[in-house]
């Protein structure tokens, strides 16, 4: 048992490290883009995270800069009306309950928390709209606590690689943990959003031009490219 952990955890490391090398130059992941422009801003992160929710990077990443023209605190982002919201942040996915969870965590920021963004994941959790995945990844990004943001890309691709056998994002994060030591974890998520977004699509993945694909066993892949 031991022997197989410590075989894993060596597969895994070999598929971070030529990850790092296989990911330059693809197109920057919508949050390290908003790191890029604004710096390492919890508040910002935050809401860029909130828009992010079941919406494209393509999509969410300019809804965030509109938004951040006009708001970039939650003093300021209280002071527009939730029809400006709707449309600054138009067409990400379910906009108009987005608009409204963006102006209560806004809210509650200030009421609760003195107007910055708390760093442990009770707090974070406590905040509406935000899931796990959101808090992970203010923590890992905005205040460099290890931590694993499981989007679907890093819970289907860890599966196909066989890391873990895990049926939600939720078994995944924690399978994750126990496999990985705290220093890959922000990193890992990343790299798989990056991987999952341009080679592991969800659908017929490009298999034949992956560079980790000797290291894939490719679990419950039924078509790839
Ligand atoms: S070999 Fe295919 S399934 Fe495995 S990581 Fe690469 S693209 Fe994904």
């Amino acid at each position: 048992m031991k022997q197989s952990h410590s075989n894993e955890l060596q597969r895994a490391i070999k598929i971070i490290r030529m990850l790092r090398g296989a990911t330059k130059g693809m197109p920057e992941t919508a949050n390290s883009l908003i790191i890029d422009r604004y710096g390492k801003d919890p508040y910002l992160i935050l809401i860029s995270c909130i828009l992010s929710l079941r919406t494209k990077d393509t999509t969410s990443y300019p809804a965030s800069t509109r938004l951040f023209a006009k708001a970039r605190s939650p003093k300021g982002m209280l002071k527009l009306s939730p029809k400006t919201i709707e449309s600054l942040i138009y067409p990400t996915g379910f906009y108009r309950t987005k608009a409204l969870n963006i102006l209560k965590i806004s809210q509650d920021l200030l009421d609760r928390f003195d107007g910055m963004v708390p760093k442990s994941e009770k707090d974070l959790l406590s905040l509406h709209g935000v899931g796990i995945k959101t808090a992970n990844l203010v923590r890992g990004e905005a205040f460099d606590i290890p931590a694993i943001c499981v989007d679907t890309h890093v819970h289907k691709i860890s599966n196909r690689l066989g890391l873990v056998k895990t049926d939600t994002p939720e078994q995944t994060e924690k399978a994750l943990k126990e496999l990985l030591p705290k220093q890959y974890w922000t990193e890992f998520g990343r790299l798989l959003v990056m991987w999952g977004q341009n080679i592991c699509v969800p659908i017929s993945p490009f298999c034949s031009k992956c560079a980790i694909a000797d290291l894939c066993p490719r679990v419950g892949v039924k078509r790839s490219r």
